[in-house]
């Protein structure tokens, strides 16, 4: 141990140690010293690695981020405070008054606000169209569109986008396409394998899994666009906490584990409760009767992931009785928590629409959202047949 200061408020050195610690230390330091003017000149100038301020990065991000990195095949990615941040920086790090963005017609509510709300209030112009629809998406496009936002899988419905088809409008027209691939995971797809320009995540959801951190990532194609992005990031000050990045890397390792369990129990959960007395429909990628089966079992590669949207007969008497009956299964409005959790659009995601623009969706009050976990399957199975025929026997 090194000599302890004359003072309390001095720092205490780092013990010495001649073994290495197994997990990654977490560095909440947000000032880091130099040893020298000369020394941080050399930082600023590119000549030398070195962490500043913890605004502009820190280890415990850069580490979270390399692991994101390479399971989305990509590189120079970076984390965010939220995944709404990493939204935050495609869009203002990449756009300026008068550009114009189209997004796809069922994007997270959030992103559904950016566009509705806060870009129009900055000059720039958005627009929406349906992404399962590449003839619908190359005729929204405008002389001064930018940038396209889609989400590869659908929230509730479960639609997959035409990515191809929407990728190939982008190339030809020098339209950066953005993909959010916080549904689908890079273990369901990676977007630029398939031609995207910016990927991004809400880390909060499957990759952290736990349902304690908020995060995001992103990464870009161009070193330019990456640039623009990060450099937005950090003067909007979007920066991740050292803690969240630290639990959120722990939780990457047990991603792939958690996904594939959760996926093989959204698979048996959505066949076994397809043919139930009282439930309407199933939507579930993999099953043939989805509107985009052929599509999904194509570009996901057989991936399926881990929602089911159900329908169940009756009215709001009947939802409340079902979730009343699930006990056991977290009636909140999140996805990608290691245990499953329910949702109900018409209440929660979808609530600010009208009652008629969420029947057009096909999200009327008897619609639930679960997000499946990696509970044993046979539990699942059992507390849903059970709460599905509670909601049943409700008058
Ligand atoms: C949750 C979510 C977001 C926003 O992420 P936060 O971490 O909550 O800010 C963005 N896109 C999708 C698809 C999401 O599910």
């Amino acid at each position: 141990m090194s000599e302890t200061p004359k003072t309390i408020v001095r720092r205490t050195p780092w013990p010495s140690s001649s073994s290495r610690a197994v997990v990654t230390p977490l560095q909440p330091s947000v000032v880091y010293a130099s040893a020298s003017p000369d020394a941080l000149d050399d930082q600023y100038e590119g000549r030398a690695k070195g962490y500043t301020y913890a605004r502009e990065g820190h280890p415990n991000a850069d580490v979270l981020a390399a692991k994101i990195d390479g399971m989305e095949g990509a590189s120079g990615g970076f984390i965010l405070g939220s995944g709404m941040a990493a939204v935050t920086a495609a869009m203002l790090g990449c756009l300026k008054a008068g550009d114009h963005v189209l997004g796809g017609d069922q994007l997270y509510g959030r992103s559904m606000r950016m566009l509705s709300t806060e870009l129009p209030r900055l000059g720039i112009e958005t627009s929406l169209a349906d992404p399962t629809d590449g003839a619908a998406m190359a005729a929204a496009i405008r002389p001064n569109t930018r940038m396209i936002l889609i989400e590869v899988v659908s929230n509730p419905t479960l639609r997959v986008a035409d990515v191809p088809a929407i990728a190939a409008l982008c190339r030809d027209r020098d339209i950066l396409l953005c993909v959010d691939n916080t549904f689908t995971t890079p273990r369901g797809f990676r977007p630029f394998d398939h031609g995207a320009d910016i990927v991004l995540h809400s880390v909060t959801k499957l990759l952290a899994g736990h349902s304690d951190v908020t995060l995001g990532w992103i990464a870009a194609r161009d070193a330019q666009v990456r640039a623009a992005m990060l450099g937005t990031a950090v003067t909007l000050g979007l920066t991740p906490s050292p803690f969240d990045c630290w639990l959120a890397e722990r939780g990457l390792y047990s991603f792939e584990l958690r996904y594939d369990r959760a996926e093989e129990n959204a698979a048996r959960l959505a066949d076994a409760i397809a043919p139930l007395p009282g439930v309407k429909r199933v939507l579930y990628p993999m099953r043939p009767d989805h509107p985009d089966h052929n599509r999904a079992a194509h570009l996901l590669a057989g991936r399926g992931g881990n929602m089911v949207t159900f329908e169940i007969e009756g009215g709001r008497a009947q939802t409340n009785a079902l979730v009343q009956a699930a006990q056991n299964i977290a009636f909140a409005p999140t996805l990608g928590d290691v245990g499953t959790t329910l949702s109900h659009p018409a209440t929660s995601s979808h609530r600010a629409l009208s009652p008629e623009r969420r029947a057009q969706l096909g999200l009327g009050e008897g619609v639930f959202r679960v997000s499946v976990g990696v509970e044993p399957a046979d539990l699942l199975i059992d507390e849903f047949r059970a709460a599905i025929a509670a909601a049943r026997a409700t008058a």
